[in-house]
């Protein structure tokens, strides 16, 4: 075992299974998805450790347990379609794209797209697409979803976000004020267009900016 995958075996079973995540898929595609590769050389040596990292444009790669949580939460299953708001370094994208059959990961920052989409290519995550533009309206060319995280928060749930939502899709976002603590959320939208709200926890994140979000600056 190289150091990298002796850390990365460490953060799977102390940080994610020890907290509780067991789904043998969540816990195989953390096992294989290389985070030292999606953040500076210089941090690299970290990149396991149990906290979100910051990566270009004053942006943070978030913290391993929490997105083993959100992909729990939203029941991400092999076969789903699904959409990543906030697709930062590319990190995410590339763990949900070891279980699901296709993940569009979208980045508002032009500069974190394009370093995501290089990194995914190079990397060799056929299934993972990395589009720029303002996640809070969705991404209609590719919806509806089986399931939509996003991994910055929001000032309220994005209603694009939900009508991109097949009927029995779940989204998994961040509510709260940017800079506070923040409400992990999980909407479903049941079969018969009904939305079921629930609060998952706790959390911290960079806020969502855009036309269904908060505004910049
Ligand atoms: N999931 C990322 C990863 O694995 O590296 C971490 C994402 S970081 C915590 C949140 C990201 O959301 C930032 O890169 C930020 O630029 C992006 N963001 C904020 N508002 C957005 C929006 N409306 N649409 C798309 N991305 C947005």
């Amino acid at each position: 075992m190289n150091e990298f995958t002796e850390l990365r075996e460490r953060m799977v079973r102390r940080q994610i299974a020890a907290r509780g995540i067991e789904d043998p898929l969540i816990l195989a595609a953390f096992r294989v998805v290389p985070r030292h590769a999606f953040v500076a050389e210089a941090d690299a040596e970290q990149a396991y450790g149990d906290h979100p990292l910051p990566i270009a444009a004053e942006q943070t790669i978030s913290q391993p347990y929490i997105v083993a949580l959100m992909i729990e939460a939203a029941q991400i299953a092999p076969g789903d379609h699904m959409l990543e708001v906030g697709a930062g370094s590319g990190y995410a994208a590339a763990v949900i794209s070891r279980i699901a059959a296709r993940v569009i990961g979208i980045e508002r920052q032009p500069e974190l797209a394009t370093l995501a989409r290089e990194r995914i290519a190079r990397l060799g995550y056929g299934n993972v697409v990395i589009v720029e533009g303002d996640g809070t309206t969705g991404w209609q060319a590719e919806a509806p979803y089986d399931a939509i995280l996003a991994a910055a928060s929001g000032s309220h749930v994005p209603p694009p976000l939900v009508e991109q939502l097949k009927p029995g899709g779940r989204l998994v976002m961040p509510i709260g004020d940017p800079g506070a603590v923040q409400q992990l959320v999980k909407v479903t939208k049941c079969r018969d267009g009904t939305l079921q709200q629930s609060e998952l926890g706790p959390v911290r994140f960079v806020p969502l900016i855009g036309q269904e979000g908060w505004t910049d600056g």
